[in-house]
């Protein structure tokens, strides 16, 4: 039975094996999924073992990502540009790295939500490695401008020099965000301590959407302060989850997973 894994640090809280066995038994593949915990100091080490032993693919999670990225032998275009790989594909010992956050969040926004981000305006919260792994698929849907705020500014900026051939692309800090916007991103791990970054509801557009990538089973402080000042919905970051997942599972088996089922049973 071909074997996958999930690694990171800490793990126990991951869902992606859970994940993974329900795609598994609903695509009729016969695979096993585990979650290992490694420590950044043992990546290496514990990598090469893994594909000793003939482990097929990976999932890579916090803080292992930017290892990852310098580990894989090759790597596609949007894990190069975002410096973070979070799917290993392991072929005759070859490493094979792939960033499919940004994907997932797309997904998650066009297919489960119904939410269009052709010409909309987007502004996204944070310059981290979140931000950096969804910036090029989020352009490859055309907005017609995309405005990235950091708590720290400089990091925006140099995201914004980054990808700026990419799509219309502007940067400030926080408290300089001009003008109104569509979709709202908190790619920020403020939620994580239940703080809202400090950003004037002036922003929140007319129907706007406001998504956490952050998941929770209580409302994140994002998403609260998203539904006191009138955006139209409010959603957090489990089905970027579950489609980040499908997309690695797409890329080792070649079979697209239902997902919307999941992240229904997931949320409910
Ligand atoms: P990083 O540590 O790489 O980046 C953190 C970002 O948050 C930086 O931009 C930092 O700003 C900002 N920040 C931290 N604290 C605050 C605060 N109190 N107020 C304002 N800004 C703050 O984290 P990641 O980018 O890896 O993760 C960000 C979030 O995305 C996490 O909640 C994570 O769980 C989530 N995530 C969800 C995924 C999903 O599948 N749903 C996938 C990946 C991530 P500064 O630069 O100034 O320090």
């Amino acid at each position: 039975m071909d074997k996958y894994l999930v690694i990171g640090d800490p793990i126990e809280h991951s869902i992606s094996p859970e994940i993974h066995t329900r795609f598994a038994s609903d695509t009729g593949q016969k695979l096993s999924y585990t979650r290992l915990r490694v420590k950044p100091a043992d990546f290496t080490f514990k990598v090469d073992e893994l594909i000793k032993d003939g482990i097929k693919g990976m999932n890579i999670t916090l803080p292992l990502k930017e290892l990852a990225f310098a580990y894989a032998d090759t790597l596609s275009l949007r894990a190069e540009l975002a410096g973070a790989v979070n799917t290993f594909k392991i072929e005759a010992g070859q490493v094979y790295g792939d960033n499919t956050d940004g994907a997932g969040l797309v997904r998650d926004l066009k297919f489960n939500l119904g939410f269009n981000i052709k010409d909309i305006r987007i502004l996204l919260l944070g310059a981290g490695g979140a931000a950096k792994g969804i910036l090029k698929p989020l352009l490859d849907e055309k907005p017609s401008q995309l405005h990235i705020a950091n708590r720290t500014p400089g990091k925006a900026f140099e995201l914004q020099e980054k990808y700026k051939s990419y799509g219309n692309i502007n940067a400030s800090g926080f408290l300089d965000i001009s003008g109104k916007y569509d979709l709202i991103i908190n790619a920020t791990s403020a939620s994580v301590t239940g703080d809202m970054p400090d950003v004037n509801p002036e922003v929140l557009g007319k129907n706007a959407l406001c998504y956490d990538l952050m998941y929770a089973k209580k409302p994140t402080a994002f998403i609260n302060w998203s539904h006191t000042h009138g955006a139209i919905s409010a959603v957090d970051g489990l089905g970027m989850l579950v489609e980040q997942a499908a997309e690695s599972f797409y890329l080792w088996r070649g079979v697209r997973p239902k997902t919307r089922d999941l992240i229904f049973e997931l949320k409910a």
